[in-house]
């Protein structure tokens, strides 16, 4: 195949190849799912004036995508999506355009803002005034232009009070209790990794906004530089002299640098072995001496608790050196830092600009800022996500499409549990357990059974700032209600509308919200083919996590036990090298004359999701056999001049269909385990014989090699 993109480096798209299933990340990060939603603040956009447009409709398969000029045998990508990536390129408000997740995404978010245009003047009952408040306050930026940095006026008391550096844990609890951000530390609530059943208090770092290990964008002098002036900028912005703003600006850096240096890698923040570390208060505060927990843990209310998990007790160890030897007029610059900045997109203009300026313009490579009302449905959609959610799900997902998902689902599990049985890699003894964990997966399709509650959520029509400073203190106080309560397993970590799918492994649970259950991943007149081919081999790669190398280090009630024995995880490791080789092959080349060098795929990084990519495609492969069997049809009759097996890989392939910027790609491949579309759909089909045999494709051929990698 073309390992690297060259015969179409001229094509934008081809250079970015990258981007993923953005939304659907499975990962190990589910594990901290009950995480603090904080409602980030929009990022900076001006463009209050952009009307909303009724975006695309989105179909299934879509035969018009098809390049009839390329040869499926020889790069499969460019043949499903060729005509696609020609006629869609990226918006200028976005880094990357996926056939699949980007249309969707604006799909739902328009409908999601036709809902709130309307409770924000015509509320129907008060909880629709809330949210249809909470939109209007957003969108009103000349109320922010007017108030200028007025809002702020509290926390910045509060830091520049701070005049020895043990008063720290004393003033980020002031700030977290206040709803202001207050970094250094993350507070979450999770299932406790010995005992899913019940909940622990989770510490984990929260801070370095740019440097940070592994990160491509921290590591490039382009993008670091840029940084440190967008910094002396917002000081400026704030009122600081040059010289002053100089000044801050070099202390911010240098926390932050510090500070992410014992930051946890990717690989290690999956391994439950070093992930989670139960301490007692007293081995949590002879971490950090100089921090006072007590304090903390008071002003931010937390429940009394024995033990919490820190994720990285060297992160702490840091801090408390930083304490002990960093000035507190450094420490003073950190937080003003951190107050001005995360709050961009409920400032002033200049702020908002600025924001985009850097996060939109250096790092994402954006031409413009996303319209405000998209920012501002999001932040919504952040703070009150299931009341938005519920009149959309009775709409966009009818008890029909509900039953058929549901048998969806079955067969996918069925056609794993066959799998698992005839795998050679896995002992029999090991087989029992793992088809033990397949029948315990907790399935949470659609919708949760219960809505949350949003009645002490307190929203003012003219104070968006307080508004989201309200919703920082409500969602956290949510969470830590729930300490020393059994987990719930119904308890639902994203909103229903959310373009995502989640296996995760500390609740041995299968999340697909109603959000992805369209089109083009579900289409309830479609043929199965197009249906197993797109959301079956999403749901299929998803399953699998439950069963790979993190996902064996949890047992079916989602406690940490390592149940591969040492001979099992040592022919898995062997299945697995064989695709790092593969995608390490891969290259993404620059588009144009902004002069980067090529970059190379990380095949250590991106395994764990190949694997999941190629076992989902051959799973929901199996299950579309298995389903046309039952329905007495064979896979080779056509449909508009494409047999069932075809439509298949075919509805498989333009999920992934996309462009992006050659950073957006490069960041892709370098720091994102999810795999590049072009890159994604060529590995799944060349290490599947099924593939070769629906195309006719002839063996050793690119698309049908004789040597293909197999681990489901
Ligand atoms: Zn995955």
């Amino acid at each position: 195949m073309d390992e690297s993109g060259k015969g179409h480096t001229g094509d934008r798209a081809a250079a970015s190849a990258a981007a993923i299933m953005m939304g659907i990340r499975t990962a190990f990060l589910a594990a901290v799912s009950a995480g603090l939603a904080l409602a980030q603040t929009p990022r900076a956009s001006q463009s209050a004036a952009e009307a909303p447009q009724a975006p695309l409709v989105v179909r299934s398969l879509d035969l018009s995508a098809i390049d009839k000029s390329a040869d499926p045998c020889t790069d499969f990508y460019q043949y499903a999506c060729g005509n696609w990536i020609k006629n869609n390129p990226v918006p200028g408000d976005q880094a990357r355009w996926v056939r699949s997740i980007s249309l969707l995404q604006e799909r739902n978010l328009y409908e999601l803002w036709q809902e709130l245009a309307r409770a924000a003047t015509k509320p129907a009952s008060p909880l629709e005034k809330k949210y249809g408040d909470f939109f209007r306050a957003c969108m009103d930026v000349a109320e922010l232009d007017k108030k200028g940095l007025q809002s702020l006026e509290p926390a910045l008391k509060r830091v520049s009070a701070l005049n020895d550096s043990k008063g720290i844990a004393a003033l980020i609890g002031d700030l977290a209790a206040a709803g202001d951000p207050a970094p250094l530390f993350r507070l979450d609530v999770t299932p406790d990794p010995k005992d899913s059943k019940r909940h622990i208090l989770n510490l984990s770092q929260g801070g370095p906004t740019l440097p940070g290990r592994e990160n491509d964008i921290a590591s490039s002098r382009y993008i670091l530089k840029r940084y440190q002036n967008h910094i002396l900028r917002v000081f400026m912005l704030a009122g600081d002299t040059l010289e002053r703003a100089g000044t801050e600006t070099a202390v911010v850096l240098r926390i932050e640098t510090l500070l992410a240096q014992p930051s946890t890698n990717r690989a290690d923040s999956a391994d439950p072995a070093k992930r989670f570390h139960v301490l007692t208060l007293a081995d949590l505060q002879e971490l950090a001496p100089d921090f006072d927990f007590g304090i903390y843990f008071k002003q931010v209310t937390v429940p009394p608790v024995e033990t919490l998990n820190v994720d990285n007790p060297d992160y702490l160890k840091t801090v408390n050196r930083l304490i002990t030897s960093v000035p507190v007029e450094s420490w003073r610059s950190y937080f003003r830092w951190h107050i001005l900045s995360e709050q961009a997109g409920a400032l002033p203009k200049e702020f908002r600009d600025e924001d985009f300026a850097f996060w939109g313009g250096n790092v994402a490579h954006q031409e413009k800022p996303a319209p405000r009302w998209k920012e501002c449905t999001s932040v919504t959609d952040q703070a009150f996500g299931d009341a938005i959610a519920r009149d959309w799900v009775k709409q966009n997902y009818p008890p029909a499409a509900k039953a058929s998902m549901e048998r969806l689902v079955a067969a996918l599990k069925n056609a794993l549990a066959d799998e698992i049985r005839t795998l050679p890699w896995m002992s029999d003894e090991t087989k029992k357990t793992a088809e033990r964990k397949l029948a315990a997966v907790r399935d949470r399709i659609g919708y949760p059974k219960k809505w949350r509650d949003y009645a002490d959520l307190r929203v003012d029509r003219d104070d968006f700032l307080g508004n989201l400073h309200r919703n920082a203190v409500f969602q956290r106080n949510y969470l830590l209600s729930t300490l020393g309560k059994p987990v719930d397993p119904e308890e639902w970590e994203m909103s229903p509308t959310t373009v995502e799918a989640r296996y995760a492994p500390s609740m041995n649970s299968l999340t697909i919200p109603a959000g992805l259950i369209q089109s083009p991943f579900f289409d309830s007149v479609a043929d199965p083919g197009v249906n197993f081919g797109a959301i079956g081999a999403v749901v299929g790669h998803e399953l699998t996590h439950g069963f790979d190398g993190l996902g064996s280090k949890f047992d079916e009630r989602g406690n940490v036990r390592d149940w591969l024995t040492s001979d099992d995880r040592k022919e898995f490791a062997e299945a697995t090298s064989c695709e790092v080789a593969q995608y390490s092959k891969f290259v993404v080349l620059s588009d144009d004359a902004d002069d980067q060098p090529p970059v190379k795929g990380n095949g250590n990084l991106a395994v764990a999701e190949s694997t999941a990519d190629n076992g989902g495609l051959r799973i929901a492969f199996r299950a579309l056999m298995d389903a046309l069997v039952a329905q007495k049809k064979t896979a080779d009759g056509k449909i508009d001049g494409y047999t069932e097996s075809q439509r298949f890989f075919l509805s498989y392939a333009q999920l992934s269909c996309e462009n992006q910027t050659f950073f957006s790609a490069r960041q892709s491949m370098s720091a994102d385990p999810h795999s590049v579309g072009r890159v994604q759909v060529n590995t799944a089909v060349q290490n599947f014989e099924e593939f070769g045999k629906a195309f006719a494709c002839t063996k050793g051929q690119p698309m049908y090699p004789e040597k293909a990698c197999r681990v489901w």
